[in-house]
């Protein structure tokens, strides 16, 4: 078994963490910004030292090369993000990159034989935090594979146009444009020239360092709903209406969001469900409100689960506090599941280095999961610490993420040797 170099693996985590630095423990690195530039420039800058090819595509990923002694098979990939949501950690996204430089450095050091090219990969705008949506070129890239539902949310062209949300005036394409690293579309990841991919990623819970495991070994990503519940009422004076003749939109709504999580409780004790999002119309304090709608967003990998809860969401009272409800669908997934094949090689991976491990699946959305639609794809999970991700205390240590790195080497190892 090969392992990686912790030494390796701290300086670039600690060389990454400047990158937007927000100064109190975590960053701010916006897809494309001149912070995400810089993490880019650092990627280039290292895998050309071990003698990597460089390429980028029409959405400005990038792709750093290793040749295999049969050059003329496909590739193999891993891949993650290097932009983070505001005031993030320093793992998220960023540890799938450095841990798919630090394969292709452990490779190049050890002098490790592999008859495919490999390659270590970044995917532009994962976060979306920046210009929506999340997941944004994975979309794009992986388009002609995704559910229909799901591939109408990300058409290129609607993409390029995406603002900014701190400067409507500026869009996506104007930043890809701008970034010096924008390239061909023939590029772009595709299931010819590569034949599969894996993204190692920090859990962003707590199930991993509860069970005090080194590593989850990731089977699926949740399937999930996500509906709207809207509640109308009538708008009236909040000082000279008395309360019997109210239809408080909002009062209804939190009667509604009660029944909700009172009935999801009897469900599934895994099942998790989450509102996130609410409106309230017109908001104002002098104004009863006559329309709130709210988000209700559900995540189980069975399916028949799923269904429960729709039967739920079914079954709400049609009228609350004389006001009515009502519901729609925004949008629904089903469970992803990764390859089979390339889960087995990270189980013996991790089996044969030793690292205690469990079966875990993903309940957060990750390139990946596009990916998988696309083509054989699988991820690992290092353990968070205290489960915090998306903000600023969200750690993993320098020992966990070279375990990482070293089963993300070992699999595709055992991958180029099986094809
Ligand atoms: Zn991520």
């Amino acid at each position: 078994m090969y392992t990686c170099d912790l030494d390796r693996m701290a300086d670039k985590i600690k060389t990454m963490s400047k990158f937007g630095d927000a100064g109190h423990g975590g960053i701010t690195r916006y897809s494309l910004s001149p912070e995400a530039l810089q993490a880019r420039g650092e990627f280039v800058k290292r895998m050309e030292a071990i003698g990597a090819e460089i390429k980028t595509d029409d959405m400005a990923n990038v792709y750093a090369t290793l040749k295999g002694s049969e050059p003329d098979l496909p590739n193999i990939v891993m891949a993650s993000h290097c932009d983070s949501v505001k005031n993030g950690g320093n793992y998220d996204g960023i540890l799938g990159v450095m841990g798919a430089m630090e394969v292709l450095e452990s490779i190049a050091d050890q002098k490790i034989p592999h008859k495919h090219n490999v390659t270590a990969m970044i995917w532009t705008n994962e976060e979306g935090s920046l210009y929506p949506p999340a997941m944004m070129s994975s979309g794009v890239i992986c388009n002609d594979y995704l559910p229909d539902d799901i591939k109408k949310n990300f058409i290129h062209e609607n993409m390029l146009a995406s603002k900014s949300v701190l400067d409507p005036e500026k869009t996506f394409g104007e930043a890809l444009e701008a970034s010096g690293y924008k390239g061909a579309r023939e590029n772009r990841l595709n299931n010819k020239d590569y034949m599969a991919m894996f993204e190692l990623h920090i859990e962003q819970g707590p199930i991993l360092e509860a069970a005090k495991k080194d590593i989850g070994v990731v089977t699926c990503v949740l399937g999930m709903i996500n509906y709207k519940i809207k509640v109308y009422g009538q708008s009236d004076h909040a000082g000279t209406t008395p309360m019997k003749y109210r239809q408080d939109a909002l009062y209804g709504a939190s009667k509604v969001l009660q029944y909700l999580h009172d009935e999801l409780d009897k469900l599934d004790p895994e099942l998790v469900y989450t509102t996130g999002e609410i409106y309230c119309h017109p908001n104002v304090h002098t104004v009863i409100p006559d329309y709130v709608e709210f988000s209700i967003d559900a995540r189980h990998e069975k399916p028949e689960v799923i269904e429960q809860v729709v039967n739920v969401i079914k079954s709400m009272p049609k009228e609350v506090v004389k006001c009515k409800v009502d519901y729609e669908v925004a949008w629904t997934r089903d469970t992803v599941y990764y390859d089979k094949e390339l889960v087995n090689y990270v189980q013996e991976a991790v089996d044969e280095l030793g690292y205690s491990n469990q079966k875990i699946n993903s309940g957060a959305g990750h390139d990946a999961q596009f990916a998988a639609y696309m083509m054989p794809t699988t991820m690992v999970f290092v353990p968070s610490k205290d489960g915090h991700s998306h903000c600023e205390p969200e750690y993993t240590s320098p020992e966990q993420c070279t375990q990482g790195a070293s089963v993300l080497l070992n699999a595709v190892l055992k991958c180029d040797a099986d094809k």
